[in-house]
């Protein structure tokens, strides 16, 4: 037996080559059902994402398609609905480098902060007027609405005259919502939905809030 020997008498080259073959094997096969999977995704047409759920990771990954965008010359547009007392990251980005980039913010901190009903009420209307102008303009490639399911879970704005917004803007614009809940009204209405599950978070551990990984 030598040293490249098991016990057995199958030497570790061998090894090494028959797993090899096995993990070629399952690439070809993996590469197959990609392929045909690609082959049969042939519609053109925008997409509406919902990032929902608990965890952390709705809003920055819907800037992550917006970054996407911006790469490929894409017109952005950007509706923030509820906005924290401290500017974020994005917004500090975007306005200085891409004034180009339609951004608006409701102005209003979080609700649970203003406590005014329907000072609340009224902000989130003037604040859809402005998604409303994005999702009926074409040129827009990207929308993100950051936040927009609390509108419709607080019942700030009509469901139904959202969801119908939703539905008729231009065909080939691109739209994601962010925010926890939504209503299964608005899950149906989109092709993408992604829950961000919620395992642990820092701030519970007591680790304070940080500027580039929080806003
Ligand atoms: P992010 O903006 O980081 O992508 P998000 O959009 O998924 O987060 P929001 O509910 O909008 O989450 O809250 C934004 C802020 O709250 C962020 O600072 C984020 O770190 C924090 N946060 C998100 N989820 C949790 C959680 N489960 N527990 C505590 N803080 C959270
Ligand atoms: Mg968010």
């Amino acid at each position: 037996m030598t040293d490249h020997e098991s016990p057995q008498g199958v030497s570790e080259v061998d090894k090494e080559s028959a797993k090899n073959t096995k993990h070629k094997k399952a690439m070809e096969k993996q590469k197959a059902k990609v392929d045909a999977n690609i082959d049969r995704a042939q519609e053109e047409k925008g997409i509406m994402v919902l990032l929902t759920g608990d965890g952390k990771g709705k809003t920055s990954s819907g800037f992550g398609m917006v970054l996407r965008a911006l790469g490929y010359g894409q017109r952005v547009g950007i509706v923030q609905f509820i906005k924290g007392v401290q500017k974020s990251g994005e917004e500090l980005f975007i306005s200085e480098r891409f004034p180009e980039v339609y951004f608006h913010q409701m102005g209003t901190g979080f609700t649970w902060n203003t406590q005014d009903r329907s000072g609340d009420i009224a902000a989130a209307e003037r604040t859809w007027e402005h998604a409303t102008k994005l999702l009926t303009d074409p040129s827009y490639d990207l929308v993100l609405l950051d936040e927009l399911t609390y509108m419709i879970a607080y019942q700030y704005l009509d469901e139904a005259m959202i969801l119908s917004t939703l539905q008729n803007r231009p065909f080939e614009q691109s739209l994601i919502v962010t925010g926890r809940g939504g209503g299964s009204a608005l899950q149906a209405l989109a092709d993408t939905v992604s829950e961000v599950k919620d395992v642990k978070h820092a701030f519970r551990a007591g680790i304070k809030a940080r500027p580039g990984v929080d806003y």
